[in-house]
């Protein structure tokens, strides 16, 4: 348990989402219980980024603004503009975003929903499995390794498995695209959360096809403070090719697009 409490928590955060708009599922993201586990997903951090070294984010209000609601604000512009996903995976999900309020949001909105986190550092997903619990968040599971042997086909492969991938701050576009086209099952949608993205994103719109990706849209949003982010939509419309993903060295030596 970290020196943050509820009602602390719970004042900044009404304070900072009177401006925000959730879409369709704002009440469900700001009723008492979703915030409570908010709240929790906040102590756990606090108290373990101090053990892990986990974000250089600790500031009540800051977690609240750059993690919670930017993560928050994704899932209504998601659901919103492509449905519930059934099966989502969070890859290069750090300390657990979005992931983790996404997987608050939609134990309410679509408890069946299942949430799957990715990352290469095990003391990350040893984290998030503590927090998933702590927090109650049974739709959880976290996974360490790497996105791109996921991605692979053959043994313990998650290639076509899930209906919405989201990744934030992990790579640049056309690389991302490459860690996350092939988890995508055919139909359904990688989200990349970006801040900036207009020069990036001409090269993953190239990069797209190649990967049986195409673009549907961006859409820009603002999280408290001003600061400005988009949600850029590609949807898987064939099969990737059994060349990709390739080795990471590969990938970042020679990005598509
Ligand atoms: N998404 C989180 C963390 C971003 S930091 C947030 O926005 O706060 C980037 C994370 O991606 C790191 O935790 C790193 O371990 C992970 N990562 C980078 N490349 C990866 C790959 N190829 N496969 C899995 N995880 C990766």
């Amino acid at each position: 348990m970290s020196d943050l409490t509820f009602e602390t928590f719970a004042s900044l955060y009404d304070e900072q989402t009177r401006f925000v708009d959730y879409g369709s599922i704002h009440d469900e993201l700001t009723e008492e219980d979703t915030v409570r586990r908010l709240y929790l997903i906040a102590d756990s951090l606090i108290d373990d980024a101090k053990k892990f070294n986990l974000t250089s984010i600790t500031e009540p209000s800051e977690i609240i603004r750059k993690h919670l609601i930017d993560s928050l604000i994704p899932l209504s512009l998601i659901i919103d503009n492509t449905g519930v996903p059934g099966k989502l995976a969070d890859i290069g999900t750090g300390a657990g975003f979005p992931l983790l309020p996404m997987a608050a949001g939609l134990l309410k909105i679509a408890p069946e929903t299942r949430l799957t986190g990715i990352d290469s550092t095990a003391k990350k997903i040893s984290h998030i499995n503590a927090a998933a619990k702590y927090v109650g968040l049974p739709n959880v599971t976290a996974i360490a390794g790497r996105a791109e042997e996921f991605g692979k086909t053959g043994k313990n492969t998650l290639r076509g498995s899930f209906d919405l991938v989201t990744a934030r701050a992990v790579a640049n576009l056309p690389v991302l695209m490459e860690l996350c086209a092939p988890l995508v099952k055919k139909g359904g949608v990688f989200a990349a959360l970006k801040s900036h993205a207009d020069e990036e994103m001409l090269h993953g719109d190239a990069a797209a096809p190649l990967l049986g990706m195409t673009k549907e849209a961006k859409i820009d949003y603002e999280i408290p403070g001003g600061d400005r982010r988009c949600v850029i939509f590609y949807r898987k419309i064939s099969d990737t090719s059994e060349k990709f993903p390739r080795r990471y060295a590969e990938i970042t030596k020679q990005p598509l697009g």
